[in-house]
C-alpha cells in the first residue's frame, strides 16, 4: 500500500511518545551528560595499549613488532622499538616500544591493529568525549596516553577481556608444561617459566601475564 511505511514509522514514534510517559524503556533520551546509557560491550572508538599490574612501562604487553604499524590502512601508528630488552611483567626479557605514537586524528577506528597484534596488546577503547581545540599536539596520543590496566578492559569489554585472559592462562600454562630448553646461547633472564622457548611471537605471548 502506498505510504504504508510512513504510517508505521509514524505509529512507532506515536507508540513511543505516549508510552515514555509509562514505560522508561520508551524513553529514548536522556538527560546528557548528567544521565548516561551504558555502552555496549561491542561499542569502539579508538585503541589503547594493555599493560597487567600496576606498573604501565613494566607490564605493558607489548613488545614493538611493528605488525599493526604495518597493517594499520591509514598508517597512523608510530613505533620506534627500544634497542635493549627489559623484563615484562614475568621477568621475561622482551624489547618494548621507546616510542608507541596513535595521532588519532587520522584514525578510522576499524580494528584492524587489534585484530593482527599476536600479543593481546592493543585493544579498543570506548572513550568518545574527546573534542580537543589542539588539532596537532592533543590528537597524537603518546604510549603513556593509550596505557591502561587490564582491569580497565575488563571494565569496558568483559567478555572479551575475560576470554583474553583465559587464552592466555591457557598459553602459559602450556609453555610452562613443555621441557626446558637447554640454555646455550639464550641468555634470557628470569623465572622457570620464562626458560621454556618456543618461536618468538607465540612465546612471547605466553609469557604475558594472565590477569589477575
Ligand atoms: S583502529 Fe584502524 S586506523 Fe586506528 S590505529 Fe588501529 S588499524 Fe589504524
Ligand atoms: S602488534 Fe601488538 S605487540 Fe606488536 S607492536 Fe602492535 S601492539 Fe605491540
Amino acid at each position: 500500500m502506498l505510504g504504508e511505511g510512513i504510517v508505521k514509522g509514524l505509529a512507532e514514534t506515536a507508540r513511543n511518545f505516549f508510552g515514555s510517559y509509562f514505560q522508561e524503556q520508551r524513553l529514548t533520551t536522556v538527560q546528557f551528560p548528567e544521565e548516561r546509557r551504558p555502552l555496549p560491550e561491542a561499542s569502539r572508538n579508538f585503541p589503547f595499549l594493555v599493560y597487567d599490574g600496576e606498573d604501565s612501562e613494566k607490564g605493558l604487553r607489548c613488545v614493538a613488532c611493528r605488525i599493526c604499524e604495518k597493517e594499520c590502512p591509514p598508517q597512523c601508528i608510530f613505533i620506534e622499538k627500544s634497542k635493549d630488552k627489559k623484563p615484562d611483567f614475568v621477568g621475561k626479557q622482551q624489547f618494548y616500544p621507546d616510542v608507541f605514537d596513535i595521532d588519532v586524528s587520522v584514525c578510522m577506528s576499524c580494528q584492524i591493529c587489534v585484530e593482527v597484534c599476536p600479543f593481546e596488546a592493543i585493544k579498543m577503547d570506548t572513550e568518545f568525549e574527546l573534542s580537543t581545540s589542539d588539532r596537532f599536539e592533543a590528537l597524537m596520543w603518546k604510549k603513556d596516553r593509550l596505557a591502561r590496566p587490564n582491569e580497565y578492559y575488563h571494565q569496558i569489554h568483559p567478555t572479551e577481556a575475560s576470554e583474553v585472559d583465559a587464552r592466555l592462562a591457557e598459553e602459559k600454562a602450556k609453555a610452562a608444561a613443555k621441557p626446558p630448553a637447554k640454555p646455550a646461547g639464550n641468555s634470557n633472564g628470569g623465572s622457570a617459566a620464562a626458560s621454556s622457548s618456543a618461536p618468538a611471537p607465540v612465546q612471547a605471548a605466553d609469557e604475558v601475564p594472565a590477569a589477575r
